[in-house]
């Protein structure tokens, strides 16, 4: 088996995932991308990551169906030997009055962004115990933390997720494995994509640091989860938001 680490990155075919594939590459890892629809954006950026030199593999998966989580997992240990890192990173949002979730809204919702989470960690972690090592990161969201007004579904779903990883870090930490949790505020990509230049505005103007946050503010969050540097973090949630909460 390679010396070479590993890493996993569900949602990685564009935005806050992307940005992470990179810079786990950077780092010289071998990169698992994983994404649902995006094909050819997923397999331009396996083209750009080969050019640092390193090994990158692409896994179309469904994260909300455990069948295709499973092969997914099955294959990745089978093509890298075994996953360092775990990066639960995909997700979908959708702005709605509570009132007009429907149950095939709330279902969709809860089924990435939750269930997609706990299939990946269950799935994931015999290997991880197995050999006494590993480390999860779980995305959250700031509205997992204080809830957002016309997205209950979402925050639902991401309050779970820092539940999720809280929890299972009590629970995995004896057997050498981490889990923490990052909860970005309001970052330019494609999920805020339909806010207009007026909304941006009025949230750049509400956070403390007056800016939106990039894609790299994210990642760099994850990278710190799963460097060295945060080997005594776990069960924690870190909060690149620029000071939108408190
Ligand atoms: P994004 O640009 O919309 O990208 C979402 C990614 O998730 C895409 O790669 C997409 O792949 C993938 N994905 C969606 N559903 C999937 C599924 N069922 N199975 C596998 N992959 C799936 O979103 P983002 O802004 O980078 O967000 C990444 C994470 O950060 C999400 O969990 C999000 O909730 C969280 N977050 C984002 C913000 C923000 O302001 N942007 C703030 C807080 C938290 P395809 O394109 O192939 O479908």
């Amino acid at each position: 088996m390679s010396d070479r680490k590993t890493v996993l990155i569900t949602g990685a075919s564009r935005g806050i995932g992307a940005e992470t594939a990179r810079i786990f590459a950077e780092k010289g890892y071998a990169v698992g991308i994983n994404y649902r629809n995006s094909k050819e954006r997923a397999e331009s950026l396996a083209a750009e990551l080969r050019g640092l030199g390193v090994p990158v593999k692409l896994y179309p998966a469904d994260v909300s169906c455990r069948d295709q989580v499973d092969r997914m997992v099955e294959d990745f240990l089978g093509d890298f030997g075994r996953m360092d890192v775990l990066v639960c990173n995909a997700g979908i949002a959708r702005q709605e009055l509570f009132t007009d979730v429907t149950e095939s809204d709330w279902r969709e919702m809860l089924g990435v962004n939750l269930d997609g989470v706990f299939h990946c960690c269950q799935a994931a972690l015999p290997d991880m115990i197995r050999r006494k090592a590993g480390k999860i990161i779980t995305l959250s969201s700031m509205w997992g933390q204080v809830g957002a007004s016309c997205e209950v579904a979402y925050s639902a779903a991401k309050a779970g997720v820092i539940g999720l990883t809280k929890a299972l870090a009590k629970e995995v930490g004896p057997s050498g494995v981490t889990v923490n949790c990052v909860a970005p505020g309001v970052i330019e990509t494609e999920m805020n994509g339909l806010l207009s230049q007026e909304t941006k505005d009025a949230l750049a103007e509400e956070t403390p640091l007056e800016r939106m946050g990039t894609p790299r503010d994210v990642a760099e969050a994850i990278w710190f989860l799963a460097s060295e540097a945060g080997s005594f973090f776990t069960g924690q949630v870190l909060a690149p938001n620029g000071g939108f909460i408190i």
